[in-house]
Formats: structure tokens, C-alpha cells, sequence
């Protein structure tokens, strides 16, 4: 799949959504994403999944982690093409990340990380955290649409199936206010 591809098919199941929003950061932006979208579509999911399992064909990976809640159907789908376990890490109360449900994972387990959408790679590193504690080898990290447009170096081995800029301005330099455009809230989206 080409990179333009895979941004109209995002597109067309509204994982991309187009117009005018408000962002938790207080900013604007004209791009929201909404990975669930995707998820609803077993069929798209996985074509989406093999072309970021592709990536990784060559990453000797025993298990696939993701954060909850973006990461689990993610990792489940690439862990199932590329005939690995599939786990995921949960938020504790510190806010870290940790594995629960009885996961086992020995020392030196290679772990594939993925996840749906980053920005800055908060979850990401805490799930990384999360590994070196249980003394994990993270193997690599795979990402879905990298809204960072490549600026979250995670891993040497990282790769992102869409990468693009997502921008956000402030309310008093918004080019879509001035336009009079309607802003929508995240909770309009049922966020
Ligand atoms: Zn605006």
C-alpha cells in the first residue's frame, strides 16, 4: 500500500477526520484522529496490520505488546501474522505502565512494541519503562499513523505506517476561526 493509500482509506473510515477541532492541549487543529475507527473493521485492520507487520519481518520478536486500550487490538492483529504472543500493559495508579492478567514474561523476552497513534510517545515509553523493568529486550517499536511526522525517535527499530504533521495552532492565530469555520469538541465525537 502507498502512503496515499493508506491515508484515503484512513480518511474514508474517519480514523482521519478533516475540519476544525479542539484539542485537549487547548489548541486548534484541522486534523483529529480516531484510531477506533479503524478497529471496527476487522478486514482493514488486518491489511492495515500486514503492511506494518512487513516492516518487521525481520525482527526476531517473541511477543507483541501494546498500551491499553489503543494497543490491544493492534497488537493482537500483528502478533496473529507474525505468529507471535500477543500482551498489553495497563495504566497503574502512578500513571506508569504494567502488566497484569497473569502475563508471563521472562528476562530477556523480545518484545515488539506497538501502538495506534503517537504524538509525543507518552504511553509508548511508559509501556518501554514497563519492559526494562521486567528486563524485556525491546526488539522494536511499531506505530500506526505517527502524528509527530518522525520527530518521536523511540527505538533504533521503529517504524510507522503513516507518518504525518498534524498542526495545531492557538485559538488567536487559528486560521479556521478566522474563517468562522464551527469548532468542533471532542465530546461532539463521543470522545
Ligand atoms: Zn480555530
Amino acid at each position: 500500500m502507498t502512503n496515499i493509500e493508506i491515508k484515503e482509506l484512513l480518511e474514508e473510515l474517519g480514523v482521519i477526520l478533516n475540519g476544525h477541532f479542539l484539542l485537549t492541549s487547548g489548541k486548534h487543529s484541522p486534523t483529529f484522529l480516531q484510531c477506533s475507527q479503524l478497529f471496527q473493521h476487522p478486514e482493514h485492520t488486518q491489511k492495515l496490520a500486514k503492511a506494518l507487520a512487513e516492516k518487521f519481518s525481520n525482527t526476531e520478536a517473541e511477543v507483541v505488546i501494546g498500551p491499553a486500550m489503543g494497543g490491544i487490538i493492534l497488537s493482537y492483529e500483528l502478533a496473529r501474522q507474525l505468529g507471535l504472543k500477543a500482551m498489553y500493559a495497563e495504566k497503574d495508579k502512578d500513571n506508569g505502565m504494567v502488566f497484569r492478567r497473569g502475563f508471563k514474561l521472562t528476562p530477556g523476552t523480545k518484545v515488539l512494541i506497538v501502538e495506534d497513534a503517537v504524538s509525543t510517545g507518552g504511553s509508548v515509553k511508559k509501556v518501554m519503562d514497563a519492559c526494562h523493568k521486567a528486563e524485556l529486550e525491546i526488539v522494536g517499536v511499531g506505530i500506526l499513523v505517527d502524528r509527530s511526522a518522525g520527530q518521536v525517535n523511540l527505538h533504533p527499530n521503529q517504524h510507522s505506517l503513516l507518518s504525518m504533521e498534524i498542526p495545531a495552532y492557538d485559538p488567536a492565530d487559528c486560521s479556521l476561526c478566522q474563517q468562522n469555520m464551527s469548532l468542533t469538541h471532542p465530546k461532539d465525537l463521543s470522545m
